[in-house]
């Protein structure tokens, strides 16, 4: 397509970016001999990048977050409106679309109540951990500080949100760790841990296990993803969750679920708990909350959590003791609170449901073609195929040849992501998360270009 930037500006953009843009996750050396990719308009499901060529985004902006895709108008009129009145103010004060934005979340989280509004999700998961932390101290003496995290989770990128990541790959090189993070074993059948029959109440148990070991006293809170995203696309078995949530009632932990990827429609729920009914006290999320139209992040608490930072206010310490400066844009509660709308009258839950059965179908059917696909699974319009180099003893094929389909995907003109380097030797599986507006058109090509790669990459 013609784009809408003229090409003289597009090559001193690329020069800059060459000259003084520091990527994420990039070994810069490749990009020494190669053109940055710079992605420079985008309409729906689809973005062009600086040479003109057309892609379909299957994995939302890279990595799942512009659930209600591209181009959207309202939300920038939205955001637009709100800056010229009132752009800022310290979120010490309030303003009109943060309340209003929480009221609208609030009305989809039934046993929540309270929002705390900072940038990022990290930064979020933090804020959780810090409440955590203060409960700790003022009523257990310090002692029940320990948060457990899972592993093959991810909850951020700063040294305590590593702490608290289960992907030794990301980790590594980053420690000393904050203490008083413990980890739990994963819950991903496919790699099994224990030959039983009821594998989600198993893997639950093994949660049990660790609080036992480390002295229940000890554990404040479990923070765990509704379905792991990053750590391979790994929806809990049946019977996982409820027993996770008895665990927790049994030995007063608070349960925080970080739903900064499958927050906000992307699982066909409003959020991903809410598949599990499941009663969480800290709730997190970012991504799709603006479907990254506006940096924003949340952090949703019950009225149980609320009250403790209230009751005792001759003690001048008895506050959330915490602040973030941009939580206080309005930029981004106003972005999400048309992002929001649009999900409702767009159907798009709905959308997300009937496209994820047609994601899951095709990625079934090639399945039967394909023998080096050794498993799928995923929830909503979140899915993952894991690649084998032999289905019986399961053996991972290498990352390299992950990332080769990923190529090929995108030289077909679609876009598709795969963990990378978070576990060690298990970075096979392929990611899959379109906009929630997708078509059956949009599924099917998906699905056709991965057919294709798989038979370039593994023939
Ligand atoms: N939690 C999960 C489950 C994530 O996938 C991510 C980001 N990939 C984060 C937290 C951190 O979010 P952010 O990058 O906005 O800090």
């Amino acid at each position: 397509m013609n784009l809408s930037i003229p090409a003289n500006d597009l090559s001193v953009a690329i020069e800059a970016d060459r000259a003084h843009v520091w990527h994420h996750l990039t070994q810069h050396k490749s990009l020494e001999t190669n053109d940055p990719k710079i992605i420079v308009e985008g309409k729906g499901m689809r973005i062009w990048d600086a040479a003109g060529r057309e892609f379909l985004d299957a994995v939302s902006g890279g990595v799942w977050t512009v659930n209600v895709g591209y181009g959207r108008e309202s939300i920038a009129d939205a955001v637009r409106d709100q800056l010229v009145k009132m752009n800022y103010f310290s979120q010490a004060a309030g303003s009109i679309p943060g309340a209003m934005f929480s009221e609208k979340l609030i009305s989809k989280m039934p046993g929540l109540s309270r929002v705390y509004y900072v940038n990022s999700g990290t930064e979020a998961n933090e804020k959780a951990f810090k409440m955590v932390r203060q409960i700790a101290h003022k009523r257990y003496g310090g002692k029940k500080h320990k948060i457990l995290f899972r592993e093959r989770d991810y909850h951020g990128s700063s040294i305590t949100a590593v702490s608290a990541g289960g992907q030794p790959e990301r980790n590594a090189q980053y420690g000393p760790f904050t203490p008083g993070f413990v980890e739990v074993p994963h819950c991903c059948e496919y790699r099994a841990q224990w030959d039983v029959e009821n594998y989600g109440e198993r893997a639950a148990d093994a949660i049990e296990e660790v609080i036992l070991r480390e002295g229940p006293d000890t554990v404040g809170a479990l923070c765990l993803e509704p379905v792991t995203a990053g750590g391979g696309v790994i929806a809990p078995p049946e019977g996982y969750w409820q027993r996770v949530q008895e665990i927790c009632r049994k030995y007063d932990i608070l349960l925080h679920i970080d739903e900064v990827v499958c927050g906000v429609g992307r699982t066909g729920t409003w959020f991903g708990y809410q598949h599990y009914g499941i009663e969480p006290d800290f709730v997190t999320m970012a991504k799709g909350v603006a479907s990254g139209y506006a940096a924003i992040a949340c952090m949703v608490t019950n009225e149980k959590v609320f009250e403790m930072f209230k009751d005792d206010v001759e003690d001048p310490m008895n506050y959330f003791r915490d602040i973030s400066t941009f939580g206080g844009c309005t930029a981004g509660p106003a972005a999400a609170l048309e992002n929001m709308r649009i999900i409702e009258d767009e159907g798009l839950l709905e959308n997300t449901t009937a496209m994820g059965e047609r994601l899951m179908g095709n990625l079934h059917a090639l399945m039967e073609r394909h023998a080096v696909i050794g498993d799928v699974r995923g929830k909503g319009l979140f899915c993952g195929a894991e690649l084998v180099a032999d289905r019986a003893t399961k053996e991972p094929v290498a990352e390299k040849r992950v990332q080769a389909v990923v190529a090929e995907c995108a030289a077909q003109g679609v876009i598709i992501g795969a963990t990378n380097r978070s576990i060690p030797g298990l970075n096979n599986t392929l990611c899959l998360s379109p906009a929630l507006i997708a078509t059956p058109d949009d599924i099917d090509r998906i699905t056709d270009s991965i057919d294709v790669a798989l038979g370039r990459v593994f023939s």
